[in-house]
């Protein structure tokens, strides 16, 4: 039976995730940015939270952590980096660990960058990959902790998962990632194809995920800094990729 995946605000502009099993009804929550609606999802649904996937940090992603572990007892898997401080953890997870979920497996992979701790999961049978807040649709998280080398290494990281993967990211920021993409691919026909899809979806107060990696990788800029026509665009011919990378992202900061 294949996995059954929700997605719901959290916050104001959060994504909350649950992966449930149905063999097994074990079900987890990726990250938990607040308890409430995490709560009635689960409630709507009629799952029991077993386990809480946490990617990073930062406090729109732990902010539910202690009160669902309160609520159902679930096991909370956290960054192997011990050194951003995250509460009632159970387990350590870094790269290559498989993290299992009832029957489903999610594999780790290290994406520091927007923090040092950031992990993504990888739900390889059902195609699914949660990035969190290191690739976003038609962006990327801010690059906090690491430098742009590591950042843009963390996203070749991803980018090298099949095109038919389904992105669960951590933020609908998708409408302003698309109109800085613009800025520097005015011509390019996926991003303005995916540009007329998220104004459709958002007038209609749709979610702008899951995408198509595939999809993400002609249209995200963030992904496409070795492509030789982004570093013309943006006047570095011949720059290195990382570099390149790291000027997009100065640019999309001050936009
Ligand atoms: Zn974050
Ligand atoms: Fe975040």
């Amino acid at each position: 039976m294949a996995a059954e995946i929700r997605l719901f605000t959290c916050l104001t502009d959060n994504f909350g995730y649950l992966i449930h099993d149905p063999a097994t009804k074990a079900t987890a929550s990726v990250d938990a940015p607040e308890a409430a609606p995490i709560i009635q999802a689960l409630q709507r649904e009629g799952w029991t939270l077993t386990d809480i996937l946490i990617t990073h940090h930062h406090g729109d992603h732990v902010g539910g952590v202690a009160e669902l572990k309160q609520k159902y007892n679930c096991r909370v898997v956290a960054p192997h980096d011990k050194s951003a401080k995250i509460a009632n953890v159970d387990l350590r997870a870094g790269q290559g660990d498989v993290v299992k979920v009832g029957s489903l497996l999610a594999r780790v992979l290290e994406t520091p960058g927007h923090t040092l701790d950031h992990i993504s999961y990888v739900f390889d049978s059902e195609k699914a990959l949660f990035a969190a807040d290191t690739l976003f649709s038609i962006g990327c998280g801010r690059v906090f902790e690491g430098d742009y080398p590591m950042m843009w290494d963390s996203l070749l990281k991803l980018r090298v998962l099949p095109d038919d993967f389904k992105l669960y990211c951590g933020h609908e920021y998708t409408a302003a990632n698309v109109k800085f993409a613009l800025t520097v691919e005015p011509d390019n026909a996926a991003l303005k194809a995916r540009a007329e899809e998220v104004t459709r979806l958002r007038a209609a107060n749709k979610p702008t995920v899951p995408t198509l990696l595939g999809d993400e990788k002609k249209a995200n800029v963030f992904l496409r800094a070795d492509e030789p026509s982004v570093a013309a665009a943006l006047r570095m011919k011949g720059a290195d990729a990382a570099a390149v990378f790291g000027e997009l992202r100065e640019r999309k900061n001050k936009s």
